[in-house]
């Protein structure tokens, strides 16, 4: 979080841009303006507020479409002033209704991706809370060896699936595969991050 005494208003006449960061999928979300009262706003109800240049009053996101941007995290930039603000939209953001103001068809594979994130999320819940009811909890119930052989199984189906030439099965095959690695990372204290953050060092 942030110290609003250190922030420059003065050099950008009193109206600080903040670029809204969506705050597990990180897509850029929108840009608006904040005044001291907008931020303060925002700091003490955890929610988005802005100083509207057009309705020119306090302005929180969300006021009569619903969709607010619960705040998590605001960073400010290396000469105080700007703001990058990580919040969680409770839905679309734009008033066209997309997701972000700066919606493009070709974003949408790689916020797909941060769905990973949300399923390793969920596998360690289930492994922290043990839910009756839950396959996931079925797994870790049964241990490294059940699941170290649930992996191997499922990428011996994606190797049949891949050299049968079947898309739907390869398809289902790795989705299985996908997951029962994570599971089997959650099992050991691993995250999909210590692996991703190994494949980015390689690369250096
Ligand atoms: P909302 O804050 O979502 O309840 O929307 C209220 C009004 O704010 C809308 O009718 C628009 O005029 C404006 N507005 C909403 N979202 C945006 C946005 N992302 N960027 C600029 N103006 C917006
Ligand atoms: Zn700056
Ligand atoms: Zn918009
Ligand atoms: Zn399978």
């Amino acid at each position: 979080m942030i110290d609003i005494e250190t922030l420059d208003f003065k050099k950008v006449n009193g109206l600080i841009p903040a670029i809204i960061q969506d705050a597990k999928t990180f897509q850029v979300l929108m840009l608006g303006y904040m005044n001291k009262e907008a931020l303060e706003t925002t700091l003490e109800n955890e929610r988005v507020t802005f100083y509207s240049r057009s309705k020119e009053r306090l302005w929180t996101k969300g006021e009569t479409s619903g969709n607010y941007l619960d705040l998590v995290d605001i960073q400010q930039d290396c000469d105080d002033d700007t703001l990058l603000i990580l919040a969680n939209p409770q839905g679309p953001i734009c008033h066209t209704g997309e997701q972000s103001c700066f919606y493009e068809k070709d974003f949408k594979p790689k916020q797909k991706l941060a769905f990973l994130n949300d399923l390793e999320e969920l596998i360690i819940s289930r492994k922290n809370e043990m839910p009756d009811n839950s396959y996931t909890t079925s797994l870790f119930e049964k241990g490294i060896d059940e699941i170290a052989q649930k992996v191997g199984e499922e990428a011996v189906e994606t190797i049949i699936e891949a050299k049968n030439n079947q898309e739907e099965a390869l398809k289902n095959e790795t989705a299985d595969l996908l997951y029962h690695l994570l599971v089997l990372l959650a099992e050991k204290n691993l995250s999909l991050s210590d692996i991703t953050d190994l494949l980015k060092k390689r690369h250096e």
